[in-house]
């Protein structure tokens, strides 16, 4: 109940009793795990086709990432609308963005 990263707390019941696995009814701010792996798979596979860095921001730049590949590890989840903006954690609003941009964008 005190989670800050949790919106929907009237979905908390019904998340806990259906096994913790419906993350859409807390309305939860990270993105999970398949959300993750989906848009990941989305990315590298565009990137790679297009010659360029699977990270959007390394991607637009000019030094030696903008053609780097990186592993899923590597890379960390970003709200494309800002979660404070009302931008849900799904595949639709989900980027990947190397560590180094995500952490640069900070906490939006
Ligand atoms: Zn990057």
């Amino acid at each position: 109940m005190g989670d800050v990263d949790i919106k929907n707390k009237r979905g908390i019941y019904e998340y806990v009793l259906g096994g913790e696995v419906e993350t859409k009814l807390i309305e939860v701010r990270v993105f999970d795990e398949r959300t993750k792996l989906a848009a990941y798979e989305k990315q590298t596979k565009k990137a790679e086709a297009a010659g360029v860095s699977n990270c959007p921001m390394c991607a637009s730049g000019t030094n030696n990432n903008a053609e780097r590949i990186y592993r899923l590890e590597e890379m960390d989840a970003d709200h494309v609308t800002a979660w404070s903006n009302g931008g849900a954690s799904n595949l639709k609003n989900c980027e990947m963005l190397c560590v180094p941009h995500n952490r640069s964008k900070g906490n939006r």
